[in-house]
């Protein structure tokens, strides 16, 4: 079993487990970049594949971004594309490399500790010192996790949150909107309305994606 795209949280682990009987391999990957890094049979991270891509981890400014710590985007550079090469490949993923690097696999490799979602797809609130903050996508993923639905998508709006859920099964409004107030309280920021609505798809990009948070308007 493996599973790319999505963050992979905790709770969708478990879930996969307990259906295949063993544990899922996440795999970080790309389009633009392919395959990018994947777990070894000791799931503690994901080893960096360092004779395909070279892969930094960075802040806004692109400075190196120290193990331990989440980056606010990576560059990727491709070693095995020739007819495109990508040199420096901007990619807003925050990513942060494990702090300790030994795995005990014995793979010479980089090791990620964590993934946390695509900086687009974090959202901003204001604090309560009239600051703002980023949350990140894994934050909203927790609670999602728990909702039985055909599909579900987060759009922040000026007047709060609008959670979609297509084809909900029992599924209480209210606890929902009242776990998500709760995580973005934990998270320090200022919670907004949260209103949930039941819909018969999750509407697509022209790209044909269904993005699971979107920046409304
Ligand atoms: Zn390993």
């Amino acid at each position: 079993m493996f599973s790319a795209s999505e963050v992979l949280t905790t709770s969708t682990r478990t879930l996969i487990e307990r259906a295949w009987g063993r544990p899922p391999h996440d795999v970080y990957a790309a389009t633009e970049a392919s395959g990018i890094a994947a777990e070894c049979g000791e799931h503690r991270g994901m080893h960096v594949f360092d004779d395909l891509v070279v892969l930094e981890v960075v802040d806004e400014d692109n400075r190196p971004v120290p193990p331990g710590r989440y980056g606010a985007k990576v560059l990727v550079s491709v070693l095995f594309s020739r007819t495109m090469p990508l040199i420096r490949y901007e990619m807003s993923d925050s990513v942060q490399l494990a702090a300790d690097a030994d795995c005990a696999c014995g793979r010479p490799y980089t090791l990620l500790g964590g993934i946390q979602g695509r900086v687009q797809e974090a959202l901003r609130f204001p604090t309560s010192d009239g600051a703002t903050r980023e949350v990140q996508p894994v934050t909203f993923h927790h609670v999602m996790d728990t909702v039985t639905a055909a599909g579900w998508q987060i759009v922040q709006r000026a007047a709060g949150l609008e959670v979609l859920l297509a084809r909900p099964v029992d599924v209480d409004t209210s606890v929902l909107a009242a776990s998500l107030s709760a995580v973005l309280e934990a998270q320090g920021v200022v919670a907004p309305t949260v209103t949930v609505r039941a819909v018969e798809t999750i509407p697509h990009t022209a790209l044909g994606k269904a993005p699971l948070i979107v920046r409304g308007t």
